[in-house]
């Protein structure tokens, strides 16, 4: 199943691919199942998938698309989680995951403009595969969790990379309002390889590719990400991981290439999607 959030006129929507084209309802019409946060919640995703299935076909370019989730509770990004990025950014492979968060204000959805801020011109972008987690999760073996796992997504984890590194902890760098790109569809586990393993990703930048490698080259695969998280941290449904990105990043070219204004990034994991986003300078 694959869904879409949109808004339209004020109100949020739920969308389910239904053959070539959408079918959707917004809050206040009858028979609308809920977000997707809350049937994720209610572990619903079924339900509100029947109850799309009966709806009016909608066309996505007449709506506002959001980010699958716009509020999650937690979005947890992993750095340095494939071997030849580490390389390429000049860091030892760590041997337990490099995690940083994201606050939900970064966000936004497929076809909204990535932000070069005033501050920097450093603007770099890095495709990824993101989980999306459907159970809560504490404790969580790596046999068990991808259970708890409701579905995924991909991620652009834009990132200022002077702000990143202008100390150890990578958080300015990465929470730049509009540069958390997030979408365009929501596609649950079932309908997906475990752990994505065997899907390719691929990072275009004006159509050239700039990064492409196997989800399965991950070092910590989803599954050990989800066992690790969850020996220190509650996931709830709803929780981002997102899982990082391969190498080809603009910090590690010779001369950099950072993205500017009137270039469009996408990500595409086959299977997945294709996230899209023009690049534009803050007002
Ligand atoms: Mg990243």
């Amino acid at each position: 199943m694959r869904f879409a959030s949109y808004e339209t006129k004020g109100r949020p929507g739920l969308a389910l691919q239904a053959g070539t084209g959408w079918r959707g309802l917004a809050e206040g019409d009858a028979g609308f199942p809920g977000t997707l946060q809350t049937l994720i919640e209610r572990g619903a995703l079924a339900d509100g998938a029947a109850r799309l299935a009966s709806a009016p076909e909608i066309d996505l370019d007449d709506v506002t698309l959001l980010p699958p989730l716009s509020h999650p509770e937690k979005i947890v990004c992993v750095g340095l989680n494939y071997r030849d990025h580490s390389a390429e950014s000049g860091f030892a492979q760590p041997d337990f995951p490099t995690l940083f968060g994201r606050f939900n204000s970064s966000l936004i959805a497929h076809g909204v403009p990535i932000l070069r801020p005033r501050l920097s011109d450093q603007l770099d972008y890095e495709g990824e595969l993101v989980a999306i987690i459907g159970k809560t999760a504490r404790n969580v073996t790596e046999a068990e969790a991808l259970d708890h796992v409701a579905g995924y997504s991909i991620f652009n984890d834009a990132s200022i990379r002077d702000y990143q590194f202008k100390a150890p902890q990578w958080t300015p760098g990465k929470n730049f309002d509009a540069t958390g790109a997030f979408g365009p569809c929501f596609v649950t586990a079932d309908a997906l390889p475990p752990g994505c393993e065997g899907l390719t990703l691929t990072t275009r930048l004006n159509g050239q590719v700039v990064q492409q490698a196997p989800v399965g080259d991950m070092v910590f695969p989803v599954a050990t990400l989800i066992s690790i998280l969850s020996s220190f941290l509650t996931l709830r449904p709803g929780d981002l991981i997102v899982t990082g990105t391969p190498s080809g990043v603009g910090l590690a070219r010779k001369p950099p290439l950072w993205m500017k204004p009137g270039d469009v990034c996408e990500v595409e994991i086959d299977g997945i999607g294709l996230l899209s986003n023009p690049v534009h300078d803050e007002a």
